[in-house]
């Protein structure tokens, strides 16, 4: 955090300042709502969560060094300075967006129903070929996360790629306000939050909230292959710039070679460049490769040569928790149980699919797909039956349709529940299987893995 002072906070936050006057000239070093990181010189911002309400911190965070705190509880008598205002949640937006629109920096901002974090690493580590980047840790990607990711801003940074989540309409429209994406890349609109949004033309116009604050030089940078981006012709007066597999699109990718479950390697085609060059990415699954075009996207965008555009995407580090590939003594374990949905579902049914030997899935439900949900399941069930896949387990209320849905073409059982499933998987197993194990976290599928990794 660069030039914020105890001043601007009380200036962004419309909060009452209590304290000494020539406190308010205090610089601030960086922002936390935990008061474990509370390092010397921060602002802490008192959140009341479920189970720890941050008020209770405010002493202990003084003794370690912080500046001040942000408050909505009046603190006991001798904790100033402080400022007290109505919502801290509000505060840490509004504190947000006063600092970025103070910081000349070029914030890429990146949203879709599946791959934001994938494409966000994987964009910042094209940048960085060239710019000094600041990107969002992790996946902190909310109303509370992206602001967090912001105060790490320096005045040093040119770029900054910044992970926008959303579930609800209206959310992207605050996280757009805040973070003022000059350009916006948009990996996939698939079927999530349906419980909100409705279907995919409600998630499209949810995540379009994002052009609202888009500058008038902004750049729209979308998945061409994606049936309702693609329809996309003209934003706010701006021609987005397209990437995928087609050839229509503005970059795309073509001869593809996959190489097992480890690598894949392709070319990326930049017509208007008149500009090929090839990549090997050390990291498996084809989405991968709409990452790489959407970070090629954004790099050329910015000026980037194509080396660095290439060097950037093959240095690009795996997500950890997403895609892990285990290869024990028996098998090989495709463990993606950290959520699912249609989109991620298919894509890592395209991975198993590559994959030598037998080929298993052990799926559980998605869950918060709205009405549609069975109908989803069942479409799971059919692409997994066309994809090749020789053995089928499910268990989950809603996996029952996903059963049904792969007909009869391959060896398939349904279970109610996951422990009896749990129970029948050492013998339906057979050494040298690839296991694809997959379905919503609240499924606790990582179980399966676990067993399967350990004494099975
Ligand atoms: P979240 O909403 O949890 O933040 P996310 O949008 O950040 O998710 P990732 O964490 O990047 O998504 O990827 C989730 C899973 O989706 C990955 O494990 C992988 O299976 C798949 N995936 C990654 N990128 C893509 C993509 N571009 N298209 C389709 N599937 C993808
Ligand atoms: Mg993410």
């Amino acid at each position: 955090m660069d030039g914020m002072t105890l001043s601007d906070v009380v200036l962004a936050t419309n909060g009452t300042f209590y304290g000494d006057k020539k406190d308010l000239q205090k610089e601030i070093t960086g922002i936390t709502i935990d008061s474990r990181q509370v390092e010397e010189g921060n602002l802490f911002i008192a959140i009341k969560g479920e189970r720890v309400d941050g008020h209770d911190f405010i002493p202990a965070i003084r003794n370690a060094g912080a500046v001040a705190s942000v408050c909505e509880r009046q603190p006991d008598s001798g904790m100033e300075p402080y400022v007290l205002v109505d919502s801290t949640l509000q505060a840490i937006k509004d504190i947000a967006r006063y600092y970025r629109s103070n910081m000349p920096v070029k914030v890429i901002g990146v949203s879709g129903s599946v791959g934001k974090t994938s494409a966000k690493e994987m964009i910042a580590s094209v940048l960085s070929e060239k710019h000094y980047v600041l990107k969002t840790i992790g996946n902190f990607n909310n109303e509370i996360g992206m602001p967090l990711t912001l105060f790490r801003l320096t005045r040093e940074h040119e770029a900054a790629v910044v992970e926008m989540g959303i579930s609800d309409f209206g959310e992207m429209h605050r996280l757009s306000q805040i973070a003022r994406p000059d350009i916006c890349v948009i990996t996939n609109i698939g079927q999530c939050h349906l419980d909100k949004l409705g279907d995919r033309d409600g998630v499209y116009r949810a995540k379009s909230e994002m052009f609202e604050f888009l500058p008038r030089d902004g750049i729209i940078i979308l998945n061409g292959d994606d049936d309702i981006l693609s329809r996309a012709a003209m934003i706010n007066g701006i021609r987005p710039l397209f990437f995928g597999l087609g050839h229509q699109n503005d970059i795309y990718a073509e001869n593809i070679v996959p190489q097992g479950l480890e690598k894949i390697y392709f070319e990326i085609v930049i017509p208007s460049k008149n500009e090929r060059f090839r990549v090997e990415l050390n990291q498996p699954g084809r989405h991968m490769i709409y990452n790489a075009l959407a970070a090629a996207a954004v790099g050329m965008s910015l000026g980037l040569k194509s080396e660095q555009i290439k060097r950037g995407i093959e240095k690009n580090e795996k997500v950890k928790g997403r895609v892990n590939i285990i290869q024990t003594d028996k098998w090989t374990i495709i463990d993606d149980c950290y959520n699912a949905n249609p989109v991620s579902m298919k894509a890592s049914l395209d991975l198993l699919a590559e994959a030598s030997g037998r080929k298993v899935a052990i799926l559980g439900d998605m869950l918060e797909l709205g009405k549609d949900e069975e109908i989803l399941h069942k479409e799971v069930g059919s692409y997994l039956a066309e994809k090749g896949i020789d053995l089928l387990l499910c268990s989950g209320r809603l996996s029952r349709q996903t059963y049904e849905g792969a007909g009869d073409g391959l060896s398939k059982y349904y279970f109610e529940t996951r422990e009896e499933m749990m129970r029948k998987i050492p013998v339906l197993l057979k050494p040298t299987d690839t296991i694809l194990i997959k379905a919503s976290h609240g499924m606790h599928f990582e179980k399966i893995v676990l067993m399967l990794e350990t004494d099975c």
